[in-house]
């Protein structure tokens, strides 16, 4: 259990998290001249090898800080609202703290998606942060999650959200069940995740992954808030219709510091971030992704709801430069 004081500060910064919510929704319905969310790696190096991910590796050194603070001011200065560290784990890059500093001091609010594994009683104390998304990950066990989990119940001021998955051909597909009734238990948010295997494909869920989806999605209203229409399409192999706003509304930042669509279609529009400007954001806010139909990635369905009424998109026009690059990945 929470002491008292933490119990205290924790309310008082739901509080002010939700006057930030409120700020940052009134903010983008009114202009679409920003980023609302920004996902940025500090290392692309993870601890674990979940057998889904593609998006890690084994050996790479963490970003220079005065890289990454450079990163974070460039996206400061284009008004991005949310900034989501993420990796490979982010908890091995050394200065993580002064990066979540500085995405504070530039105004935006700072999250964080972690595999958990590093977060002790001190370190969950230490870090100052808004928003924390332990990820699901395949290789833990239960029992060492459920550890962190206590852990962060006990001493985090910070928002928890758990995410649990199915698809992507997890072994246990009931993990994802137990983790969530664990987290609601506790007091957290959740959500469930249908993802992609290793090769960014998507399969309709199988019998069995169906039955935990339906069952988490009966718990939406006490806590699973985020599970919607798209995902029920895509655990049925269904395709949406929706407008992906990925570069603009949604920026994916690599270790190298280029700006791409999302984690799943890196290598567009594959440019530096030094150098994107908001005639970049207005191009890709009107241009329209065919890989959208069959897309997983949650977080950019839910930015680009604030615009799913606004502006038609049209397809990339076939410039000489851009002909190849323009061969999304296919998420099927
Ligand atoms: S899912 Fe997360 S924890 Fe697992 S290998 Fe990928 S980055 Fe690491
Ligand atoms: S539709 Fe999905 S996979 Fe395609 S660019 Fe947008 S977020 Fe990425």
């Amino acid at each position: 259990m929470p002491s008292a004081l933490t119990s205290l500060r924790r309310r008082a910064k739901a509080l002010h998290r939700n006057l930030r919510g409120a700020r940052m929704a009134a903010h983008a319905l009114a202009s679409t001249e920003h980023p609302l969310l920004a996902h940025i790696i500090p290392i692309r190096r993870c601890n674990l090898s979940c057998t889904y991910c593609n998006e890690f590796d084994d050996f790479s050194k963490p970003v220079p800080t005065e890289e990454m603070f450079q990163r974070i001011d460039k996206l400061g200065a284009l008004g991005t609202a949310v900034v989501t560290i993420s990796g490979g784990e982010p908890l091995l890059h050394p200065d993580l703290d002064d990066v979540i500093r500085r995405i504070r001091s530039n105004g935006m609010i700072a999250g964080l998606i972690t595999n958990g594994y590093f977060l002790v009683a001190e370190r969950i104390k230490q870090i100052s942060i808004d928003n924390v998304n332990p990820d699901e990950v395949s290789k833990k066990s239960l029992k060492v999650l459920d550890k962190k989990l206590q852990l962060l119940a006990e001493h985090a001021e910070f928002h928890v959200n758990i995410n649990s998955v199915v698809g992507g051909g997890i072994s246990n597909p009931q993990d994802a069940l137990t983790i969530g009734k664990r987290a609601v238990e506790l007091g957290f948010s959740s959500t469930i995740g249908i993802i992609h295997d290793g090769s960014g494909q998507v399969q309709p869920l199988n019998d069995e992954e169906r039955r935990i989806y339906d069952e988490m999605k009966s718990w939406e209203k006490r806590s699973f808030t985020r599970i919607n229409a798209f995902q029920d399409n895509i655990a049925q192999g269904l395709p949406n219709d929706w407008r992906c706003r990925a570069g603009a509304r949604y920026l994916y930042i690599c270790e190298d510091g280029l700006v791409h669509y999302c984690s799943q279609q890196r290598g567009y529009p594959g440019v530096p971030l030094a150098t994107y400007t908001r005639d970049d954001m207005r191009r890709e806010y009107l241009t329209e992704k065919d890989c959208a139909p069959h897309c997983t990635v949650s977080c950019v369905h839910q930015v680009s709801v604030f615009d799913g009424w606004r502006a038609p998109q049209h397809p990339a026009p076939p410039t000489p430069a851009a002909t190849s690059a323009r061969e999304l990945v296919q998420i099927k």
